[in-house]
């Protein structure tokens, strides 16, 4: 870590770590004899789903996941034939484009059944589908008392030709929980939805299990498994212990500009910090536009001449100020605003802690116009 980033601010994504992920996630995978599909939504929690999907596909993974059509339509376009699935959609969205490009659809519903038997008619392809049940979460899938009937419905599309059931599946709502009761609720539902598919004749695949619950329960991986924040490195559940993952995003900059300041001089907009002694700044350009948080002002540091150094006064759109005392700190200095945490810089979850979030929004929020991600 100590080339400088190549504009004002960068993303590194270090496809090595996404790899050693896939393949430790894909191992577990398979231990339990179950496949392995990555999710690389919202651009790939940020790292950036073409090339994640690509390190993924040659790592252990089979297939990918995405919530829209057109992230499955730009990963087809862009050269990935694996099989992709696709969760979530409306009436209206380009269901025909989707099933013409062998993307598989999640159906929750009858109007959803309808869209893709209407895509298959249009385009002469069998279409795939996971039918999805609501266990428990209640976002997407059908309703328990809904279930039946779609099922029936979907083993008639099947049988007509229109459609390929290829598997049932669900989404856990408290697996970074281990122990939480409504995991055990959830996949015992799962299990009387499974049933009740054999029973109308499909011979579906299952899939339950997130990055979590492949960690903690290897009795719910099924068929396949869908890890997601795993693959990137950030541990869901890290009070289970070290599962070896390794984070894959480092956040940078560089140093723009250095001063000092005499003992009283106050620093940012609002003047929120007066320096106690007279000192070096550093002016580093990110700020609340390139993704760093102004309600992180006075409550963060960076690293900074193998150190960490904290960021006085107020983040302000486009730029943050580093008190550095008397440190030797030049121009064009590296800055890691977090990363994987090795030599001391702060991490992802540090930020998340700091914020009341979680680490999934902060990688997944640094997909910018302004910073440039490199690999
Ligand atoms: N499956 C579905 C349907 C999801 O929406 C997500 C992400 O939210 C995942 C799997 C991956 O979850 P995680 O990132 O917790 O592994």
């Amino acid at each position: 870590m100590n080339e400088r980033p190549a504009c004002r601010a960068d993303v590194r994504v270090d496809l090595a770590a996404i790899r050693h992920n896939v393949t430790v996630l894909s191992g577990l995978a398979a231990e339990s004899g179950a496949r392995t599909m990555v999710v690389v939504k919202s651009d790939g929690y940020g790292h950036g789903a073409y090339t994640v999907a690509e390190a993924a596909l040659r790592s252990g993974a089979e297939w990918l996941g995405v919530a829209s059509i057109p992230e499955a339509l730009e990963l087809r376009e862009r050269g990935i034939s694996a099989p992709l699935l696709c969760w979530l959609y409306q009436h209206g969205d380009d269901v025909t484009g989707a099933v013409r490009a062998r993307v598989d659809l999640s159906v929750s519903s009858e109007s959803q059944l309808r869209d893709v038997v209407a895509a298959a008619g249009a385009t002469g392809r069998t279409a795939r589908i996971h039918l999805k049940i609501d266990t428990g979460l209640h976002r997407n899938g059908a309703p328990a008392e809904l279930w039946e009937r779609l099922v029936a419905l979907a083993a008639k599309a099947e049988a007509d030709g229109a459609l390929e059931v290829f598997a049932v599946w669900s989404h856990l709502a408290c697996a970074d929980e281990p122990g939480h009761p409504s995991v055990d609720v959830q996949a015992e539902r799962f299990r009387i939805a499974y049933e009740q598919a054999l029973a109308a004749g499909l011979r579906p695949l299952r899939h339950l299990a997130n990055s979590a619950a492949l960690l903690t329960r290897p009795d719910l991986r099924f068929d396949m498994v869908r890890p997601g924040i795993a693959v990137y490195g950030l541990d869901p559940v890290p009070q289970e212990g070290d599962h070896g993952l390794r984070p894959a995003m480092t956040f940078r900059s560089s140093v723009a500009l250095t001063k000092r300041i005499a003992a009283g001089e106050s620093v940012s907009y609002g003047h929120m910090w007066t320096a106690p002694a007279e000192t070096t700044l550093a002016l580093v350009p990110v700020g609340y536009a390139d993704g760093v948080p102004r309600s992180l002002s006075g409550r963060f540091s960076v690293w900074l001449g193998g150190e960490r150094r904290p960021v006085v006064g107020r983040v302000c759109m486009d730029q943050i100020v580093v008190r550095c005392d008397d440190a030797p700190v030049s121009e064009g200095d590296e800055v890691v605003l977090f990363g994987p945490g090795d030599e001391g810089e702060p991490t992802a979850e540090e930020w998340a802690e700091r914020l009341g979030t979680i680490h999934y929004e902060i990688v997944s929020g640094m997909y910018r116009s302004r910073v440039s991600r490199t690999v």
